[in-house]
């Protein structure tokens, strides 16, 4: 069984690096977050990787 990409991660809206991880404990169906390693802004925690990017990816910087 081939595990599906999951999308791609913006860069962090707070401080525009590219440095950004996506943090999870490996395991299927586990909580996944996003933390920016340059400003250490993190996402909340969502029950699904992909759902955990596509709110990064959503999360409006500052303007
Ligand atoms: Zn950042």
């Amino acid at each position: 069984m081939k595990a599906s990409q999951p999308p791609r991660i913006n860069p962090c809206p707070f401080c525009l690096s590219r440095k950004v991880q996506l943090q999870t404990s490996g395991k299927k169906l586990s909580p996944a977050f996003i933390q920016c390693m340059d400003c250490h802004a993190r996402s909340r925690l969502y029950p699904d990787v992909s759902e955990a990017i596509l709110a990064w990816n959503r999360t409006p910087g500052t303007s």
